[in-house]
Order: structure tokens, then sequence, then C-alpha cells
């Protein structure tokens, strides 16, 4: 904790020579400008000072020529305000995400998991060295009973040898058969492991990759190089749908767009990004491409006549909009998603049901 002081100390130091022109400053002073200026890109901003706000900006202000500062700078160029959204695609939420009945359960089979896989661990350790020592006794008997078995003639000798080697079978045997036992739960505890690992990756209710597996696999072909174009998607008035017809059937709809999103940009990444928004992250494709995919899924949608299972009775117009953009080379993730997000948002504003690309 003190020496995360004493860094964060020096980060601040650092932070306001650079701020000030490499000029030292006095640390009592630095605090106060670096608050004061927090206060100053709030207010900016009209965001309020809560935490997730708060830590955002202190993020921006103390390092203010790093990757994050200079997102913020590109996207308020022009006197833009920063969005609470803005905030948590920049990973404005790090750190501070709640804690749901879901997270935590998931938390507590990972930890679990862990504990198995110790306990495997140390299973195994035991029963290497137990081998181990089997052996040399077997080695240590021999040796002993050489002597013995080389001045002994016929019946005595075949005899030791037979006793020595009986007992070392047995041993072989049971150490086989416990390292077989092993090996079976090490199998599945790797299988435990995998699946815990993709469903950390996976919604549920979708069965498409989540937000975790996106950015995952944006970072995977960012470290590559790949040219990428990023869609943001939101379904159109989807309360009004959860607010006529239940919960469940919002559910139901979600599924359905979510297959359909999958299904026409077969081959690109598909995800859910949380709430009623998807991502789909074409990569091997320009924008052309892959708008012509987009607006393939966009069309289906809207085209499908979506009835309620129990009744047929007809949900009305389903629809969603969407902003695409192409990433630049080397842009980050947040930077990528704001710019996406923000033509989603004149899509909605010009009338929902389409597609802006930017
Ligand atoms: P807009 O066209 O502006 O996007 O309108 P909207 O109604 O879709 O947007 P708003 O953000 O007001 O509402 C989103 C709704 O999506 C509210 C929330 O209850 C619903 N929603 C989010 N996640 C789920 C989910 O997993 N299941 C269901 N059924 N509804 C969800
Ligand atoms: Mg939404
Ligand atoms: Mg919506």
């Amino acid at each position: 904790m003190i020496k995360h002081l004493a860094e964060m100390g020096t980060m601040v130091d650092r932070a306001l020579k650079s701020i000030d022109g490499g000029q030292p400053i006095d640390r009592e002073e630095a605090t106060r400008t670096i608050f004061q200026r927090i206060g100053v890109f709030l207010s900016d901003n009209r965001l309020g000072p809560d935490p997730v706000n708060y830590a955002f900006a202190y993020r921006v202000m103390i390092d203010p020529v790093g990757p994050l500062a200079k997102a913020v700078a590109a996207l308020t160029d022009g006197g833009v305000r920063l969005t609470k959204r803005d905030i948590m695609a920049l990973g404005g939420d790090v750190g501070n995400a709640p804690v749901t009945p879901v997270a935590e359960a998931d938390r507590k089979a990972g930890e679990g998991l862990v504990a198995q896989t110790q306990m495997q661990v140390e299973g195994f350790q035991d029963l290497v060295m137990a081998m181990r020592s089997e052996t040399r006794d077997f080695g240590r008997d021999l040796a002993a009973k050489a002597d013995a078995i080389r001045e002994s003639s016929g019946a005595g000798a075949s005899e030791a040898v037979m006793r020595i080697t009986t007992a070392m079978l047995d041993r072989v045997q049971s150490a086989e058969s416990q390292l077989e036992a092993a090996t079976r739960e090490a199998t599945d505890l790797r299988a435990k492991l995998e699946e815990a690992r993709d469903n950390a990756r996976r919604d549920p209710l979708t069965d498409l990759p989540n937000r975790r597996a996106f950015e995952e696999c944006y970072a995977e072909h960012l470290a590559k190089g790949d040219a990428m174009c990023l869609a943001v998607c939101d379904i159109d008035r989807f309360k009004l749908v959860n607010d006529s017809f239940g919960h469940a059937v919002g559910d139901r709809v979600l599924k359905a767009i979510a297959d359909v999103l999958a299904s026409e940009c077969d081959g690109h990444m598909v995800a859910r990004y949380g709430g009623e928004e998807f991502v789909v992250l074409f990569s091997g494709v320009d924008m052309a491409a892959a708008s012509d995919l987009l607006e393939g899924a966009r069309a289906l949608v809207a085209k499908k006549r979506y009835r309620l299972r129990e009744s047929d009775e007809p949900l009305g117009e389903v629809t969603f909009s969407a902003g695409l953009t192409a990433a630049g080379p080397g842009e980050e993730v947040g930077e990528v998603f704001v710019r996406a997000d923000r033509l989603l948002y004149t899509a909605k504003a010009d009338g929902r049901n389409q597609l802006k690309m930017g």
C-alpha cells in the first residue's frame, strides 16, 4: 500500500511536470492542481462527480500525454462533450463493476476450480515422490540381495529374485492405478476449466460471445495488425416490447435478433455487448463489404413479422439501428467503439431502423 502510494506520488509529480512544462512543483500544490483540473474536466463535460466519472477524470489528468488522454482529446475535439457511455466504453467501469449474484457465483465457482487444481497438482507431486521412493527402495533391495543371489545357487537365488520382483510388481500396479485415477481426475478438471473459461466469455441468453470475448478478440486482431471495422447495433424501442409483452418475450426477441446477426455476419465476430446491444467485429473486409452484411441483417430483421408463440399475436415492427466505423491502425477498442456508438445515436435520431457509417 505504501509502495503504491509512493508510486502514485511519483506519477502525480511526473504528470504535473508534463502539464506545466517540465518544472518541478510543490506536492501540495500538485494535489490541488490535479483536484482542480478534475473539477474543471467534470464540469466542462457536464459530468457528475460520481466515483466512476471522478476516477476516469483522475486517470486522464494523471497521464496527460497518455493514450487515454489522447483518446479523450480526439473525442472532445471541437467542443463535443464526453458522455457517461463514452467513459464506460473507454474503460471507465474498470474496477467499478457492480457485484451481481451471477458474477459472485462465477467468482465462487472459479475459486472452487482453482482450489481443485491446486489439490490435483499437490496430489500429483505426492504420487511422483512416492513412486520415486518405491523405485529407490527396489534398487536398494536388489543391490542388497545381489551378493546373496550371486552366492546362493539354484532355487534359493531365483526365490529371492522372485520375492523382490513380485513385491515391486505389486507396488508398480498400485502406483499405476493411482496414476490412472489421477489422470482421469485431471482430464475431468481440464474439461471443467475449459467450460468455465468459455462461460466467462459467453452470454447465456443468446449464446453469443460477450463483451469480454469481443475485447479480447479485438486485441488479438490489433496485435496482428489486421484491418477491422466495428459496428454497434441497438434494438429500436426495445423497452416497448418488454412493457407490452413482458420480459420473457423480450428475451426471445433478443435471441432471435442475435441469431439473424450471427448468421448474416457469419465469419465475423458477433457479440452481445450488453443489454439490447450487439457489436460486430469485421476483420479482413472493407467498409463496403461490412456494410453490405450488416444491411442484410438489418433488412432481414425489419422484414420478419415476429409473433407471440402462445397466441400468434404480432409483436409489431422490430428493428435495430447501427453505427459502423473502420478502426484506424493501432487504434484501441474504446475509441473505435465510441465512434461507432455516436454513429448509432445519429441513426436513432434520424428515425431508427438504419445504418450510419463514418
Ligand atoms: P432506443 O430505440 O432508443 O434504443 O430505445 P430502447 O427502448 O431500446 O432503449 P432503452 O435504453 O430506453 O431501453 C432498453 C431496454 O432494453 C430496457 C431494458 O429493460 C431492456 N433490456 C436490456 N437487456 C435486456 C434483456 O436481457 N432482456 C430483456 N427482455 N430486456 C432487456
Ligand atoms: Mg441501448
Ligand atoms: Mg435500444
